[in-house]
């Protein structure tokens, strides 16, 4: 990102709360969910292991707030769940890995392998230009996802359309956005390791036809996902990351940064970065 400020750019640091030169530096203050738009309080009992902190219970916990442990804490998908895995179906990885973009849509919305599928009001695909460069990841739909089955509609998909406004990009014309899982957790929950086994070919076979440049994953069940890895947030960002040869960045989540606004200076730095990336790949 260039030295000198944008409009765009100087709109998103100040939506971030951080300083933008020229103007007095800003309070930093943790943010909080307006009440009418809170969703209620998660009523799953938490399994095993350190969950808080999690990009989607960061956006919809109320008080008391949670430590921001995203970068802190690793979670192994795998542990955090106590059912068992889907049996391996060959057959319908196999299927999913030949289908077009429209089949793959129509399978998505259909699907019932996994239990959100029982629990969903509407299938998230995905949303941008399919023919797009970068490519956007993130955990699964929230509440106003599956309400309308738009990808990144809530106070979270307004800051990311912040952040790609500053960066230049645009849904309509070179990003396109998926999540992990299609399906909304339900009370927010954070995935389970068998719910990301059963959804993740979709992720998968939507790369394969996009075939982006760069991916920018958000949060740690993004980056955990994408890489197979339990590793920490904290030890995936800023170090180089690849899927499949192809470059991947990993930040944080809008929807913990609405809670965490002090961490959105690392976001900045973040997309700095995978401008760079991007930049170096157009050489
Ligand atoms: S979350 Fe994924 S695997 Fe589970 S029902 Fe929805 S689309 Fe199918």
């Amino acid at each position: 990102m260039p030295d000198s400020l944008t409009d765009p750019q100087r709109q998103f640091l100040q939506l971030l709360h951080l300083s933008v030169p020229g103007d007095p530096p800003p309070e930093v203050t943790q943010a909080k969910a307006p009440a009418s738009t809170a969703p209620p309080k998660r009523s799953t009992p938490a399994p095993a292991g350190p969950v808080p902190g999690s990009p989607r219970s960061a956006e919809a916990a109320p008080p008391p707030a949670p430590p921001p442990v995203e970068e802190a804490v690793s979670v192994p998908q795998r542990a955090e769940s106590a059912l068992p895995d889907p049996p391996p179906d060959p057959q319908r990885l196999m299927r999913i890995a030949t289908l077009d973009w429209l089949d793959l849509g129509h399978m998505i919305t259909a699907c019932r392998a996994c239990s959100l599928g029982e629990t969903r009001k509407h299938a998230v695909v995905g949303a941008g230009n399919p023919r797009g460069s970068w490519l956007f990841v993130g955990e699964a739909p929230g509440a106003e996802e599956d309400r309308r089955g738009e990808a990144f509609v809530g106070r979270g998909g307004q800051l990311l359309d912040a952040m790609l406004h500053a960066m230049g990009l645009s849904r309509e014309h070179e990003v396109y956005i998926a999540n992990i899982l299609k399906c909304r957790p339900p009370n927010n929950r954070d995935p389970l390791g068998p719910e990301v086994h059963a959804c993740i070919p979709y992720l998968q076979r939507q790369i394969a036809l996009l075939q982006p440049r760069i991916i920018v994953a958000l949060g740690r069940f993004a980056a955990q996902g994408l890489l197979q890895v339990d590793t920490p947030l904290a030890k995936l960002r800023g170090t180089p990351q690849q899927y499949q040869g192809i470059p991947l960045i990993v930040t944080y989540h809008p929807a913990y940064l609405l809670r965490n606004p002090i961490d959105k200076r690392k976001v900045w730095e973040d997309l700095k970065r995978a401008l760079e990336v991007f930049a170096v790949l157009q050489k």
